[in-house]
């Protein structure tokens, strides 16, 4: 899978999963954790994940709650002004 230049904060959360599996390229786990540590709300995001990961102890698509994933792309849209 192929990225160009700088993650989205939409790109984010499709990669989110592949990230935790450990299935990125190394360019692309570059990308992803450069991008965390810049976006807070990819970095709360990111630990939410994590938290639903460590209760639930499996990580799937399913996992993720489409009302949650939205809430968050809605969190993410506002802080980019729109
Ligand atoms: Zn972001």
């Amino acid at each position: 899978m192929l990225i160009s230049e700088d993650l989205t904060c939409r790109e984010l959360v499709e990669l989110v999963t592949e990230y935790l599996e450990g299935s990125l390229s190394p360019e692309e786990r570059d990308r992803f954790e450069q991008h965390v540590v810049l976006c807070d709300g990819c970095a709360f995001y990111l630990e939410q994940i994590r938290t639903t990961v460590a209760l639930t102890g499996s990580l799937t698509e399913e996992s993720i709650s489409p009302e949650a994933r939205e809430l968050l792309l809605g969190v993410f849209r506002d802080w980019k002004g729109g």
